[in-house]
């Protein structure tokens, strides 16, 4: 794999260079211990340091996870400097849990990408210097090793969390990596232990920087009554996983470069996939310096890039939500959308019970596709083929449990999406943008990216004359459409303030 010249890794960990925080890990030859750039023990010798670009990669050679600089809090990238759109999509669905459990192999991973198994192990090996099963593995660690630094959840619980299925098997595994038992790593406290049941927070690291404000006035305008809300600077909204229901808060810890992460969830086992939707929701995985530096080469969209440094693109918190959410979006105005929204929630959400009411708002979680495909007829004041859409959309989602996870290559997932009725180039560029993350996708005929277009000036104010312009953003296009509607956003906000 790529990594800058050894001297240049050396002089990084010697100055604890922040900008080489979660690019490059170093493995101590004479301690067996691996670190982050940015460790504040003492720099080893040259010739005792390797260098490598994943905290897998430093797992796989037989390197354990530093207790002072503790790894699994570096700031972890989602794609790999573009390298391998097949890599990006594999490291999704792993943290999704796709190698944890029974009969969850690198072949069927493979399958589902639609590449050989070999041909994953190399991609894997070049790009990351690790093995899918690797980088499985070190995830389970280093999120054990997380919630035992920041939380007091019980022993038992963080063990289940970590996808180990027995405490032995897992206080063996500690025993092996870390020669101590897993209580050994845990600050001493004075604190009751609070479960996952009753709330823990954990802290999630980005690169900087992160537009924070533009983050959250997106989902505020966005937020889906009863489900969502966002006041106090933070993001709340019910979760619903299985069978089981809780909610998540999400706040900035700007002097941290950290997101803070407050979960109430009953089942334990859930907690990666909460932590893995969260860093999706919020983008926090975005290489965003690169993408910045390359958005700022067309010469018209480079002073807006320079006026929200770090402008992230929103996820969605759920596949099949967001698809709902996109449809109710055709052809109306945001506002008009999240309204919509409401009514749906209201007629066909699942209310929720007082346990897990950390605000008032929140007082359904979204209904489930399951649920509205068995609707007899769906609420929802729109016309009857719109809903006929809304009924197609859950009956497909309700059939395919993969409907909304990155598959083959884009086109194959938009012309997937395109087959549902009702759902056309537009819906399925903005599902494959939010929910799939095809970071390059790009509903071109949207009103607000027109608009957005049109401030920026040139001739790009019809679908095809932006689509045409859109090459120059590629193979991000989506975070250009992310600044386009921030534009616009800001442009709504300064003209409501002046009325
Ligand atoms: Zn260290």
């Amino acid at each position: 794999m790529e990594l800058p010249a050894r001297e240049i890794c050396y002089r990084a960990l010697q100055s604890r260079d922040p900008r080489f925080d979660g690019l490059i890990f170093v493995g101590v030859k004479s301690t067996g211990i691996y670190c982050r750039p940015v460790c504040p023990a003492r720099t080893a010798k040259f010739e005792n340091c390797t260098f490598y670009g994943s905290a897998a990669a430093a797992h796989e050679a037989g390197y354990r996870p530093c207790l002072r600089c503790r790894p699994e809090t570096a700031p972890e990238l989602a794609s790999w400097r573009g390298t391998s759109n097949s890599v990006s999509r594999a490291l999704a669905l792993i943290a999704d849990g796709a190698l944890d459990g029974a009969g969850r192999t690198v072949d069927a991973l493979a399958e589902r990408l639609g590449i050989g198994e070999r041909q994953l192990r190399r991609l894997f090996l070049q790009h990351l210097g690790a093995s899918p099963i690797a980088v499985a593995q070190t995830r389970r660690v280093l999120f054990a090793k997380h919630l035992i630094h920041e939380t007091q959840m019980p022993m038992t619980e963080v063990a289940l969390a970590a996808g180990f299925n027995s405490l032995r098997r897992f206080n063996e595994m500690f025993r092996d990596l870390f020669h101590r038992p897993p209580g050994a790593l845990r600050r001493k406290s004075s604190v009751s232990r609070p479960s996952a049941e009753t709330g823990i927070t954990l802290r999630v690291r980005y690169r900087p920087p992160y537009d924070w404000e533009s983050m959250l006035g997106f989902l505020r305008a966005r937020a889906i009554p009863g489900v969502e809300v966002v006041d106090d600077g933070c993001y709340r909204r019910t979760v619903e996983i299985g069978s089981s229901i809780g909610s998540v808060a999400v706040a900035h810890l700007r002097e941290r470069d950290s997101l803070n992460v407050t979960i109430q969830f009953p089942d334990v086992q859930s907690l990666p996939a909460i932590v893995t939707r969260v860093r999706r929701l919020f983008d926090v995985g975005a290489d965003i310096e690169t993408i910045d530096a390359h958005l700022s080469h067309d010469p018209q969209l480079a002073p807006w890039v320079a006026q929200r440094p770090g402008l992230r693109a929103p996820g969605g918190w759920d596949g099949f939500e967001l698809a709902v959410r996109a449809v109710l979006g055709q052809q109306v105005t945001v506002v008009a959308a999240r309204q919509l929204a409401g009514h749906l929630v209201a007629h066909h959400g699942k209310e929720v019970s007082g346990n897990f009411v950390t605000h008032p708002a929140l007082t359904h979680v979204f209904p489930a596709a399951q649920r509205l495909a068995s609707a007899k007829t769906i609420e929802v004041g729109m016309p009857e083929s719109r809903r006929a859409t809304l009924k197609a959309l859950a009956e497909a989602a309700a059939a395919d449990p993969h409907l909304f996870r990155p598959l083959g290559t884009i086109e194959e997932a938009i012309a997937r999406l395109r087959t549902i009725r009702g759902v056309g180039e537009w819906t399925a560029q903005y599902i494959a943008l939010r929910a799939l993350r095809e970071m390059d996708a790009f509903p071109a005929a949207d009103i607000g990216l027109l608009r957005g277009a049109a401030m920026l000036g040139g001739t790009t104010s019809t679908p095809a004359g932006l689509l045409t312009r859109a090459e120059l953003w590629r193979p991000w296009r989506g975070y250009a459409a992310q600044h386009l509607w921030a534009a616009v956003a800001g442009q709504n906000n300064v003209e409501r303030r002046t009325q």
